[in-house]
């Protein structure tokens, strides 16, 4: 599961009740996102995950942006990370916000993740987990997929252990990039990412950002029920659980839920999808 951390205007109380709820369906682990979407919201995501660890007893991982980390304040993040016990850690580069210049110490994930094994090195006491994001549809910034997968491919070589992917809505473009991402050498776990549509705005929105294919079955869904909250919500449901169930029975390595901070959807799912595992 993914979570994300609260608005500046919201306590974070707010995602531990969903917290509290997510936990009781068990799922292998809990994500929590850093800085996505813009926010400021970046200290909360360590106690977050320190909660999700220590107190609902889930195991956790930080997602960490690099585009506006210095290396020392990078440093300062794992060394908290490492005091708090937190071990898993999705290595990313985020994206660039507008009016604010980049701090230039990292230009790309994999440098993030070189800087992790570095630091692991010079602290011989433990060793964090790296995760790396993936995009079965490639990156929307990357000229093709193929130089995506070449880019991927020295991410992980540098050593993430872990990819969880972008969401989608169409399987095919999943399988397609499990079959070139093996003939480029990557061997390491991949995470589908699903996310069922809650309404409309947030899908239109998501599309947008992350630049992914919607199927025709998807947009007809959307145009039928788009403005009836409780349809649509009920038909993203059903679409996810379908998307899950040819994934499983395709052998994924492991589903990977944006659950939006919405438990009910989340249960609906895990419920519908819990005896295929
Ligand atoms: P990279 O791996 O650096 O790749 C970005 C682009 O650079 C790609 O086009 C890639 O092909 C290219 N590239 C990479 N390495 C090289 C190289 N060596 N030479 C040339 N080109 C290269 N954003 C947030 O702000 N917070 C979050 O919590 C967050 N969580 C996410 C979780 C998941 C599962 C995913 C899929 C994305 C998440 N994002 C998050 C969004 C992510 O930060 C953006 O998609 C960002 O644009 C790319 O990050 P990355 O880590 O994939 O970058």
């Amino acid at each position: 599961f993914e979570v994300f951390p609260p608005k500046k205007t919201s306590p974070v109380e707010t995602v531990y009740k969903t917290l509290d709820a997510l936990k009781d369906l068990k799922p292998d682990f809990i994500s929590v996102t850093y800085g996505a979407g813009g926010s400021e919201n970046c200290e909360t995501t360590l106690d977050i995950v320190n909660r999700i660890k220590n107190v609902c007893g889930v195991e956790s991982a930080s997602h960490l942006t690099c585009t506006y980390l210095t290396k020392k304040d990078a440093t300062k993040v794992l060394e908290t990370f490492r005091a708090n016990g937190v071990e898993n850690i999705l290595a990313l580069r985020g994206d660039k916000i507008e009016g604010r210049t980049p701090c230039g110490d990292f230009i790309h994930a994999s440098d993030l993740v070189n800087f992790i094994k570095e630091f692991d090195e010079e602290h011989k006491d433990g060793t964090f987990n790296i995760l790396g994001a993936c995009y079965p549809e490639g990156h929307p910034t990357s000229p093709s997929i193929i130089s995506d997968i070449q880019s991927l491919k020295i991410k992980v070589d540098a050593g993430v252990t872990h990819l969880m992917s972008q969401l989608f809505f169409d399987n095919s473009y999943f399988y397609d990039f499990l079959e070139k991402v093996k003939i480029a050498g990557i061997n390491v776990p991949i995470e589908a990412g699903i996310m069922p549509v809650v309404n409309r705005k947030q899908i239109e929105r998501m599309v947008n950002v992350c630049g992914v294919a919607l199927p025709k079955k998807y947009s007809a869904m959307m145009e039928k029920y788009g403005d009836n909250t409780e349809a649509i919500r009920d038909a993203g449901i059903a679409y996810a659980i379908d998307q899950i169930v040819d994934l499983v029975s395709q052998g994924v390595d492991g589903i990977h839920l944006y659950t939006m901070n919405n438990p009910y959807v989340a249960k609906k799912i895990n419920d519908a999808v819990r005896s295929l595992f």
